[in-house]
């Protein structure tokens, strides 16, 4: 089964796809940390995608597209796509890949959130350098202060969650990301995301099913 979930920044898209790896069999491709991971070994998609990233932009199809046809090839279902598509010609271009390999988007999980959330979720969030996963300096506060809990990574803040470049990226979202609702409007499940983490997983399981 293959899912996308759908939603703006700071809906919970990561953590949601953190918990449903952990419990069911699924493997989360996150563009935005497929991105990541190519910024910091300075490969030349990281060095291309970088500038994009850093303004709170999204980074060109073609770029993007490129990279999850790369990794559909070593892993081709059972797939969370955290992030992935973002934009009419991603969710084309994804259609194609996936029917080159037999595969299928099985059902799209839109995330819904109250826009006055978002700012606050993304200004306290603090990343594992190591796992990536994501913390809060008030809602969810590793043990120990600055430290991942599972693997003692660093904990960092992401250079694009500054509030002037979350406006952009919030921005970005709804010119572009949001008509996929449309798109997707036979698969599509909505989900109220105002929640805690673990009500989030919950209520996408009880969709799911088993
Ligand atoms: P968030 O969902 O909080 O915005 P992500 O880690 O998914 O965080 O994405 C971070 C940044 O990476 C985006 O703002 C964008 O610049 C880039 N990015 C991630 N996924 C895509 C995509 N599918 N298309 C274009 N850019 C992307």
């Amino acid at each position: 089964m293959n899912i996308i979930l759908l939603g703006a920044p700071g809906s919970g898209k990561g953590t949601l796809s953190e918990f449903l790896c952990e419990k069911k069999t699924f493997t989360q491709l996150s563009t935005g940390d497929l991105f990541r991971d190519n910024i910091s070994n300075k490969t030349d998609l990281g060095l291309r995608a970088q500038e994009f990233i850093n303004k709170g932009k999204l980074v060109p199809d073609s770029v993007t597209n490129s990279m999850v046809e790369m990794y559909l090839n070593n892993k081709k279902k059972d797939l969370i796509f955290d992030g992935f598509p973002r934009t009419d010609d991603q969710a084309l271009a994804l259609d194609d890949m996936l029917k080159n390999l037999k595969e299928k988007i099985d059902q799209v999980v839109y995330l819904d959130i109250d826009e006055s959330t978002l700012m606050g979720r993304l200004t306290g969030r603090m990343i594992c350098q190591i796992c990536k996963r994501s913390y809060h300096k008030i809602n969810r506060k590793p043990l120990k202060e600055g430290i991942c809990d599972f693997d003692n990574g660093t904990l960092v803040v992401r250079p694009d969650d500054q509030e002037d470049k979350i406006k952009i990226r919030l921005e970005a979202y709804h010119n572009q990301t949001a008509p996929l609702i449309k798109f997707y409007k036979d698969k599509i499940i909505k989900v109220d995301a105002n929640c805690s983490p673990v009500e989030l997983y919950n209520r996408v399981e009880k969709i799911l099913g088993s």
